[in-house]
This record gives C-alpha cells, sequence and structure tokens, in this order.
C-alpha cells in the first residue's frame, strides 16, 4: 500500500506557484490576489477559510478576507460580490460554503464573473469543464487529478466508481475522470443515494473515490485487491480524547481498507490539502489571463 500523500503533493504545488509568483514581480507583473468571503461563526468554515487565507501567503499571492455576519442580507452580499468583480486588482473569488439558510447559494454563484470564478461552481464554468474547454475546475476534483498525475497513476481504460454526485464534487469528478486525456480515459461509474448493489459495483473498481459524507462507510469486502482510493470525505465525530473534542473521518475505513489498496489517500492529509493548492493554481491561471 502507498499513500497519495496530499501533504507532499500540495507543497509541490505551492513551491511551484511560489517561484512563478516571484517571477512575475521580477518582471513587474501583477501579483495574483484572492478574495474570501466567510459568513458566520461555522468552526469547520473558519478553518478552510483561514486555511486557504495562509496559502495565499505561503505562495506570495496577496488575499483579502471579508466577513459578514450570519444575518447579512443576500442583497448587501451580492452588493459585495459586485464591487470584488469590478474591482480589477481582485483575480479571484471565493464564498465559503454552506451559506446561513437565507441567501440563495446558486445566485451568489451566478453573482461572480465567471473569469473571477476561481472555485469552478459557476454555470459557465461548468460547462465549459464539460465540453472540455479551458476553465477553472472546481478545486477538489482539480486537486484529485493534480494528485493522481503527480503519482502518475494510470488511469486509461480503468473502472473509476464515484460514490456521489454532489455539483462540488462527484459530478465534477465523474466528468473529468472520463475525459479524453489524462488522467481520465476511465469508465465512469456515478454512484448515489438511490444506487442499487453499491458493493458489487465497488468491488469491480480499479479506482474508487468516495464523496458522500458518511464516515468510515468504505469497508474492507468493498473493494477488489489494489484498488486505487480517493477518500474526499472530511466529518468531524465527536472525539474525547482529543483536546478539540472532535477527530476527522473520511469516508473510508482506513485501517481496514488500506491494506487492499495499491495507493490511498489518508484523512487527514489528502485531499484536503489538494483543494487549497488548486484553488491557489486557479487563483494563479486568473490573474495570468489578465496579463
Ligand atoms: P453532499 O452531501 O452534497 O453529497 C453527498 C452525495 O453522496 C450525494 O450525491 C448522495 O446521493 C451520495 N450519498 C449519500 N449517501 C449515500 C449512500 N449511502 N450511498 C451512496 N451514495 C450516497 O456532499 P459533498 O459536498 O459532495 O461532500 C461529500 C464529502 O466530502 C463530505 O464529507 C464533505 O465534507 C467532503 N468534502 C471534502 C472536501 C475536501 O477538500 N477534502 C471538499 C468538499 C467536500
Amino acid at each position: 500500500m502507498n499513500l497519495l500523500d496530499g501533504k507532499i503533493v500540495s507543497q509541490a504545488v505551492k513551491d511551484r506557484l511560489k517561484a512563478q509568483t516571484e517571477e512575475r514581480m521580477l518582471n513587474g507583473k501583477k501579483v495574483p490576489h484572492l478574495a474570501a468571503i466567510l459568513i458566520g461563526n461555522n468552526g469547520a468554515s473558519e478553518t478552510y477559510v483561514a486555511s486557504k487565507v495562509k496559502s495565499c501567503a505561503e505562495v506570495g499571492f496577496k488575499s483579502t478576507l471579508i466577513r459578514f455576519d450570519e444575518d447579512v442580507t443576500e442583497q448587501n452580499l451580492i452588493f459585495k460580490l459586485t464591487e470584488l468583480n469590478e474591482d480589477f486588482d481582485i483575480d479571484g473569488i471565493l464564498v465559503q460554503l454552506p451559506l446561513p439558510k437565507h441567501i440563495s447559494e446558486q445566485k451568489v454563484i451566478e453573482t461572480i464573473y465567471p473569469e473571477k470564478d476561481v472555485d469552478g461552481f459557476h454555470p459557465e464554468s461548468v460547462g465549459r469543464m464539460v465540453q472540455g474547454l479551458p476553465a477553472y475546475y472546481p478545486a477538489t476534483p482539480y486537486g484529485i487529478l493534480l494528485m493522481l498525475a503527480h503519482y502518475k497513476i494510470e488511469t486509461k481504460g480503468k473502472h473509476a466508481v464515484v460514490i456521489g454526485r454532489s455539483n462540488i464534487v462527484g459530478r465534477p469528478i465523474s466528468i473529468m475522470l472520463s475525459k479524453n486525456e489524462y488522467p481520465g480515459n476511465c469508465t465512469v461509474t456515478v454512484c448515489h443515494s438511490h444506487t442499487h448493489n453499491l458493493k458489487e459495483i465497488c468491488l469491480q473498481a480499479d479506482i474508487i473515490v468516495a464523496a458522500l459524507g458518511i464516515p468510515e462507510f468504505l469497508k474492507a469486502d468493498m473493494v477488489k485487491e489494489g484498488v486505487v482510493i480517493v477518500d474526499v470525505g472530511i466529518t468531524r465525530v465527536i472525539d474525547e480524547t482529543k483536546k478539540s473534542g472532535f477527530s476527522i473521518k473520511g469516508d473510508v475505513d482506513f485501517k481496514e481498507v488500506a491494506p487492499k489498496c495499491s495507493f490511498i489517500t489518508p484523512v487527514p492529509g489528502g485531499v484536503g490539502p489538494m483543494t487549497i493548492a488548486a484553488l491557489m493554481m486557479n487563483t494563479f491561471k486568473a490573474c495570468e489571463a489578465k496579463d
């Protein structure tokens, strides 16, 4: 069993971006600038946004963190997004999800200009991605591709089973893995909450992407020997032994499943850091596009 180590790969991506950003500065070019919007005080969202801002500093990007109270109106949020859209210095805009219930996620996503949509959630970005046109790929699936490529995982002709069909992970990674280029050319099966015989389908998989959000769902008897497993799940589970009071669990029962795998991502330290590295890549590209 080999680890697909998100810490190592994300560091390699960030080192490259740092060198490229320094080169831009030396050439008198614009430095990438990410604007992040955080609403309320959700612990997990706070952690994610803090990591994104920290990563910007690590690679030499500018970042602006804009905070709103939980009761911010949709109108005020849209107004701020419109301002950021028009601000030349801002290259990428991200709004940390989930949003409070009174704000329409779709409306927020569609307000961000596609050229600043570094999370890759805008329908135009998704449409371009589906058609194989240059686009900002959603950060988590893009991070998964970067990781597979780093470890030179063979994907051509492989049967990839994706568990989950959300707009941010399952659906886009299933499309990306079926693309006619590396890492892709897989035969993809998308499974979801209405799938029958999930175990039988998983047993046929050469590659499994688990993105359903149920801790330790995938067990050893559901996978074949030599499978490559990408565990996207991040669930906080109460854990009295931890200072924080919780531990992070993936969707795969790592202890049971790992011995059967050729490659597997750990949780934490797998897909999570890759998501941030991919976001940095998108922000860099958004800045470069203005040259
Ligand atoms: P979601 O709740 O939007 O979607 C879950 C999907 O799983 C749904 O499509 C549903 O049909 C499917 N599903 C639910 N129960 C199932 C079952 N028993 N069998 C088969 N399919 C089932 O979740 P999401 O936003 O895609 O996130 C999934 C997980 O990935 C969560 O734990 C989330 O925290 C994590 N996540 C991690 C990162 C990262 O950077 N590592 C990024 C995004 C999401």
